[in-house]
């Protein structure tokens, strides 16, 4: 009896150190499964920018960007095939060996995914070029770009800007993480950008900021005394309400900021309850309705663009009741707006720096400025720069639990 008991024990032991050993190897494939996907998206998008670059390989490059019309309709057929051997057969072949060779020197099975997902380029490529057909060439599929550049997924309307936004932003082919390191996910190069409060400290932080970055600004603001009229930058006044007036403008603007606001500190008469509301929710609102119908034509949604300065108002207490009150209004209006896909819409959640509406602000606006510009140009939707820790772990949260029920209980536009 006692003998069969412990023979028993012996097979449960042995079954678990199978299974044990199992699970470690399955482990192991998944991590270095993972890994080789990871290497394999690295080196292709690393060498697109290298393309780039280096004259050599932008020879062989430029046969890829000479295929497409701006439609992304190909120029020939020949030109279309020319591209796929001369880029994509051989980006995927010099894909293919590398990884192979990292696969031979480390002896771990999962390395070989990467090489299998490195073929499937290659026989796409092949496909495409000996059969001349254009179907698996998803990110160069011809028509309007009718949805917006998405975040971590390259899309064709992400992949367009590459070629016709700035050919030396926006290298990914698969997934964003590329450009998201080399701060090429958003390229302000030639873009016009127009934005409100231009007087204020983070208006005119963030002009200094655009212009370094090639950007052309225009001023838009209800105080143009206060700004330089040596015409480095151009001006153009608007008022509260009149907001409509500005639609010829924003119809040659890439990228409109709201950045204005009003801070009625600790009032609580009806008149700050209005001009609150109306300065911080409502006139941006109309803005923002306004640069809306300004997105037509068939790329239009590639490179316009709104930035919401919403504040950390939004979810953490600015000591001005009336502040946080109306900004976190706008705030969930721009969540709601989002849902609709119109353009990127993205927020500005700002800590306290120091300005005329915050005295006692610790960041300074051009160390502001330049963290705002550091993360969209890596393509953040919800840019966050404060020294508040709970609005990194809070804003996320409200932000997701608001767009979940906003999108379950509210209908899109009709179009
Ligand atoms: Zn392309
Ligand atoms: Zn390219």
């Amino acid at each position: 009896m006692i003998q069969i008991l412990a023979l028993n024990l012996t097979d449960i032991g042995t079954r678990l150190k199978i299974d044990g050993t199992l699970v470690n190897t399955c482990w192991q494939f998944a991590i270095w499964g993972f890994f080789s996907l990871l290497l394999a998206e690295i080196l292709r998008d690393s060498y697109h920018a290298l393309c780039h670059q280096v004259n050599w390989l932008s020879k062989w490059h430029n046969k890829h960007h000479a295929a497409y019309r701006r439609d992304l309709s190909i120029v020939s057929l020949k030109a279309y095939q020319e591209s796929q051997l001369y880029h994509d057969i051989l980006e995927s072949s010099l894909l293919v060996v590398v990884l192979t060779i990292i696969a031979l020197v480390v002896p771990q099975i999962g390395l070989w995914l990467g090489v299998v997902y490195a073929c499937t380029f290659l026989l796409g490529a092949s496909l495409r070029y000996f059969q001349g057909s254009i179907e698996t060439d998803y990110n160069h599929l011809p028509g309007p770009l009718e949805t917006i550049p998405s975040v971590w997924w390259v899309n064709r309307t992400y992949h367009w800007r590459h070629h016709f936004d700035d050919v030396d932003a926006y290298y990914s082919g698969v997934f964003s993480l590329v450009d998201k390191v080399l701060g090429t996910g958003l390229s302000l190069k030639g873009k016009t950008i127009a934005i409100t409060g231009a007087s204020g400290a983070l208006g005119q932080a963030l002009i200094e900021q655009l212009r370094q970055h090639n950007a052309k600004v225009v001023a838009l603001t209800t105080n143009p005394d206060k700004l330089p009229t040596d015409g480095s930058i151009k001006v153009i006044p608007w008022q509260l309400g009149n907001e409509s007036e500005l639609k010829t403008t924003l119809e040659k603007v890439d990228i409109l900021i709201i950045n204005h606001g009003i801070n009625v500190y600790d009032q609580r008469t009806p008149q700050a309850i209005n001009s609150s509301y109306e300065v911080n929710t409502f006139s941006a609102l109309r803005l923002m309705d306004v640069f809306l119908t300004t997105v037509t034509g068939p790329q239009a949604k590639a490179t316009k663009e709104i930035w919401v300065n919403t504040s950390e108002a939004e979810v953490s207490p600015a000591l001005s009741p009336l502040y946080e009150l109306s900004k976190r209004a706008l705030g969930d209006m721009v969540t709601l707006k989002r849902l609709d896909g119109d353009c990127v819409i993205r927020k500005l959640i700002l800590g306290p720096f120091k300005s005329q509406l915050n005295p006692y602000g610790v960041m300074s606006a051009q160390q502001v400025a330049q963290m705002v510009l550091f993360l969209a140009r890596r393509d953040f939707r919800d840019i966050i720069v404060t020294i508040n820790p709970l609005t990194y772990m809070l804003f996320p949260l409200k932000e997701t639990s608001t767009w979940l029920y906003y999108k379950i209980f509210s209908k899109t536009t009709e179009k």
